[in-house]
């Protein structure tokens, strides 16, 4: 059958001590090497407030934002495809590349867990969660304001999805406009 998600062999759905269900390396992985490329469908802004006013309440566990007014979206009727079972770690071994790789952010034993951190990828959902990662660096409170932190800025430079380096830019120009050229 094919899928609409691409999930590499190098990985397995297991139980995981972070939430119910986790994606565990079963070979050895290495730095950029692809582990995931995420596919659905397109929704926009408008499509979406509609869903999530009715019997898809819960979109924000499928979608992605991918672009002002873009979601891309996993729902299978209902179903869910492995793909949507990677963890957030506040101490992560995947990052994003574009809008729909997952890669490698280093080399990656069997049996640890992959993880990415979701301040790569989210900024507009209305929501927040206790973490329970583990990580020694562990936010605790995780929101989707977090791709504002500095901090985190600096150590997933490179690893973020597009639209969060858009809003990152964005916001970088907005703090410190240009200087007036000389007359
Ligand atoms: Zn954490």
């Amino acid at each position: 059958m094919i899928k609409h998600s691409y999930l590499t062999d190098k990985v397995g759905v297991c139980s995981s001590g972070i939430h119910r269900r986790g994606i565990f390396a079963v070979k050895p992985i290495r730095k950029d090497e692809i582990i995931a490329v995420w596919g659905g469908f397109i929704i926009t802004q408008k499509e979406f407030n509609s869903l999530s006013r009715g019997k898809f309440r819960n979109i924000d566990d499928y979608a992605t934002k991918i672009a002002e007014g873009f979601f891309l979206v996993s729902c299978k009727k209902g179903g869910l495809e492995d793909d949507d079972f990677f963890n957030h770690s506040c101490h992560p071994n995947a990052g994003i590349k574009g809008n729909i790789l997952m890669v490698a952010m280093k080399d990656i034993k069997p049996g640890e867990e992959i993880t990415y951190d979701y301040a790569m990828t989210d900024a507009d959902f209305d929501y927040s969660f206790q973490c329970s990662c583990g990580a020694k660096d562990c936010r605790k409170r995780i929101t989707t304001k977090d791709w504002k932190n500095p901090a985190l800025q600096r150590k997933y430079k490179g690893y973020f999805s597009w639209y969060i380096e858009e809003k990152i830019r964005k916001a970088r120009k907005k703090r410190s406009p240009r200087p007036a050229p000389d007359r």
